[in-house]
């Protein structure tokens, strides 16, 4: 019996996951780490605390599952995207601490960019719309404020990476300094169209090339690792978290979609391989194959998802534990006219209104408590049926089904109405971690233990949880226009 490790390095925690042949989970880890907030809106990692996360969670699953390095035919790697670090090629050494991909420090920057009129260029090239998200403006950033850096990275000395990109340089020494198209992807210096960085984007933002690293397709031979329970065992996948998880749901062909459903919603749909261009303000991103020909994705986010769950119970105490929500939405029998919008922080595709903010609409001397809980579970869905839409349009695609993981797609009322409202089947796996779960796969069929066909075929093998439309198609409609009207007023304030 042969094994994979795949490790998922998020953004506040680290997981490892050993997998046997037959892709059963044979144990996982779990490590957090600090996150860093030097000033309002500003995010930091430790690139120690990283690093230091990943070896504590290789050697407690190794040692876990009781294994050593010859039973493990490949190491796969998946991680937060955008996340930006710059070292020192020779000895390793950060020369400022990771900047996390929620850090707004580069906002006024990227406002400036558009205003100068680069948005279509930046989107021709990248797929991405100017935003501090993204990590050349991060890598910039450091450049300009870390001591005697810009002058190093002219003299070749420094390396940038994503979280990806460092972690496979420690685990193999320094001998490899290497990403994937899903990470390159997303750092708004790569052209998707010609799989190349872009020189004109590097002059853009003043970036040396000689800092970057060599891009590859996520299932890819990318060196042996040089130290600890995984000596001479190879990393053969490297995927961003949110292509990982698509690739790890089995949506390997156009018009396959899925939706993660934490504490915001990512929602990524596989078109084939031809890029998309968005109407509706998505990106077109990179996805992963097992081909190595890389496909095109697009990709929308929701920005309050679960997250207005934990708002329910930790801001206004209307639930004592988030899965109570449950049984307090069915309880409702309906949201009797409520609606919930979660702007709190402004709305994301298709609507990018940064001023909407939360609102609740319909309320009447009659509504209870469960209808408000009800009507907010029923927002997320409603978000997430107006990224579809703008999928569907973008791509000319219909979608059939959608493939769901998340901690909030634990949540049976949730599931129901989302298939409700969207008309479509909605697909619970039964392997809850999809993200590792794609790392480990890519990395499988790069050691030729798996086949795509085998994939896909023990993903469609056991349980999963199907939920099918039943709502009349009348109610629906009137659902939905009644949301419309609440989304309005959400972006009166
Ligand atoms: P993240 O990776 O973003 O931290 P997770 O995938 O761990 O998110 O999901 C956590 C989110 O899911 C939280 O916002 C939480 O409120 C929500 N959540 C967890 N369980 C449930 C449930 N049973 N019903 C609704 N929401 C839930």
């Amino acid at each position: 019996m042969k094994y994979i490790l795949a490790i998922d390095q998020g953004t506040t925690s680290t997981r490892a996951h050993v997998y046997n042949q037959n892709g059963d989970c044979v144990c996982g880890y779990q490590q957090e780490f600090p996150q860093i907030y030097p000033k309002p809106g500003w995010v930091e990692h430790s690139p120690a605390d990283i690093w230091n996360s990943v070896r504590s969670v290789i050697a407690l699953a190794v040692s876990g599952a009781g294994l050593s390095a010859e039973d493990f035919a490949a190491v796969g790697i998946t991680n937060q995207r955008e996340t930006t670090l710059v070292w020192d090629r020779r000895t390793g050494e950060p020369v400022y601490n990771a900047i996390v991909w929620q850090c707004r420090r580069t906002a006024d920057y990227c406002k400036k960019l558009v205003h100068d009129g680069f948005s279509e260029r930046i989107y021709n090239k990248t797929g991405l719309v100017p935003d501090a998200y993204f990590s050349a403006t991060k890598i910039k950033w450091i450049l300009d404020n870390a001591d005697g850096a810009r002058e190093r990275a002219e003299r070749g000395e420094l390396c940038f990476g994503t979280v990806d990109t460092y972690l496979l340089f420690k685990l193999t020494g320094g001998k490899v300094f290497a990403t994937d198209y899903t990470n390159a992807a997303r750092t708004m210096l790569f052209n998707i169209h010609t799989l190349e960085w872009d020189s004109e984007l590097l002059r853009l933002f003043d970036i040396p090339a000689g800092m970057l690293p060599q891009v590859y397709p996520s299932s890819h031979d990318f060196g042996e690792i040089e130290e600890g329970p995984l000596k001479g065992v190879r990393v053969r996948s490297v995927v961003g978290d949110q292509q990982g998880s698509l690739f790890g749901q089995g949506c390997f062909k156009a018009g396959d979609i899925k939706n993660t459903y934490g504490t915001g919603c990512f929602l990524l749909m596989n078109t084939g391989g031809e890029p998309v261009k968005s109407q509706n303000g998505l990106v077109t991103t990179l996805g992963a194959t097992a081909s190595g020909r890389p496909c095109y994705v697009l990709e929308g986010s929701v920005f309050v998802g679960g997250a207005v769950v934990q708002w329910l119970r930790d801001g206004v105490g209307l639930i004592k534990s988030a899965s109570a929500s449950e049984r307090a939405a069915f309880r409702a029998k309906d949201s009797g006219g409520v609606y919930v919008v979660p702007a709190f922080t402004g709305l994301g595709a298709p609507y990018w209104d940064a001023n909407a903010r939360g609102t609740i609409t319909g309320i009447t001397r009659g509504t209870t408590r469960e209808q408000i809980i009800r009507a907010s579970l029923e927002g997320i869905a409603y978000q997430v049926y107006d990224v579809v839409k703008a999928m569907e349009k973008d791509a000319g695609i219909k979608i059939a089904r959608l493939s769901v993981d998340g901690g909030a797609s634990a949540n049976k009322f949730l599931m129901q109405f989302q298939a409700d409202i969207l008309r479509a089947e909605v697909v619970r796996s039964r392997w809850g971690e999809s993200t590792v779960l794609g790392a480990a796969f890519l990395a499988g069929i790069q050691a030729e233990l798996w086949s795509e066909t085998d994939v896909l075929k023990m993903l469609k093998g056991g349980a999963h949880r199907l939920f099918v439309p039943k709502m009349e198609e009348g109610e629906r409609l009137s659902l939905l226009s009644g949301w419309a009207k609440a989304v309005e007023r959400s972006r009166l304030n």
